[in-house]
C-alpha cells in the first residue's frame, strides 16, 4: 500500500518546490555573477585604522626628564612602532610634536635617586596637561625612567609616558625604544600583560626574547575593537 497525499498537499508541495527553484536560481545568478560587476562579499572589517597621536617632548633641568630626540628621530621611532602594529592594521598618525617643560621634577628626581618610593601618581605629576589632544592619543617622551621601567601607561589621563633609553640605559631607537612605546600603546588599546612566550609577545614585559613584537589573534581583535572606538583605553590603574 502506498501513501498518497491529498491533492491540496501535492499542490502546496509543488508550489514550495517552485519557490525554492526560483530562490536557488536567484542565488546561482548572484553567486556566479553576470556583467553587473563583482559579487559583494560580507567580511569582517579589515581595513587599516588610523589613530591620531600628539607627541610631547619634555624638557627639564633634571636630565632624565629631558628627551634628546629630534623630530626626525620621533618619526623614525613611530615608523618602527607602525611596522609592529601593522599586524593589527593599526597605524599611528602624528598630529603634532610639542616641546614642553616637565613639572614636579624634584619629586621625580627623588624617586630615581631612591630617596622616595616609586609612585605612579608622582611620575604622572611630571606630565603637563594643558595641551592634551583630548579624545585622541597623547604620548610623552623623556630620556629615562631609570631602572623603574621603559614606559608607563596612565589610563586616568589617558596618556603614555615612554623613555628613549630602555631600563638598561641603551638607546636603540628602532629596537628597544620603539618596542617599549609600541608596548605602552598596546595598553592604550586595552591590552594587559601576558606571560612570556617563545615567540616573543609585545605585551610580555621582562622576558628573555629580544624580539618581543608579536600579537596573538585575540590581542589583535581586542586592540582593533578599542581602536575602532577612536579613543584610548581609560579604565583601571597605571601599567608599566
Ligand atoms: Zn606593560
Amino acid at each position: 500500500m502506498t501513501t498518497r497525499h491529498p491533492p491540496t498537499t501535492r499542490r502546496r508541495a509543488r508550489r514550495l518546490l517552485h519557490v525554492w527553484t526560483l530562490a536557488i536560481s536567484a542565488l546561482v545568478l548572484v553567486s556566479c555573477g553576470d556583467d553587473s560587476g563583482p559579487v559583494e562579499i560580507v567580511a569582517p572589517d579589515r581595513s587599516e585604522v588610523g589613530l591620531r597621536v600628539r607627541v610631547h617632548l619634555l624638557s627639564s633641568e633634571f636630565a632624565p626628564l629631558s628627551t634628546e630626540l629630534t623630530e626626525d628621530e620621533v618619526a623614525t621611532v613611530f615608523s618602527r612602532v607602525n611596522a609592529i602594529w601593522q599586524q593589527a592594521l593599526i597605524r599611528w598618525e602624528i598630529e603634532s610634536i610639542l616641546r614642553e617643560d616637565a613639572l614636579n621634577s624634584d619629586a621625580f628626581a627623588a624617586i630615581l635617586r631612591g630617596d622616595r618610593p616609586v609612585s605612579d601618581d608622582v611620575i604622572a605629576s611630571v606630565l603637563p596637561r594643558e595641551n592634551l589632544l583630548t579624545g585622541d592619543w597623547d604620548v610623552f617622551l623623556i630620556l629615562s625612567l631609570g631602572g623603574i621601567a621603559g614606559g608607563i601607561y596612565f589610563p586616568g589621563i589617558p596618556a603614555a609616558l615612554s623613555a628613549e633609553l630602555d631600563p638598561e640605559g641603551r638607546r636603540e631607537l628602532t629596537r628597544a625604544t620603539a618596542r617599549i612605546l609600541a608596548h605602552e600603546l598596546g595598553h592604550s588599546l586595552s591590552l594587559p600583560h601576558v606571560p612570556c612566550t617563545a615567540a616573543g609577545n609585545l605585551m610580555s614585559p621582562g622576558c628573555p626574547a629580544a624580539d618581543r613584537t608579536r600579537l596573538t589573534d585575540s590581542q589583535v581583535e581586542a586592540a582593533r575593537q578599542q581602536a575602532l572606538t577612536g579613543h584610548p583605553y581609560s579604565g583601571g590603574g597605571a601599567l608599566e
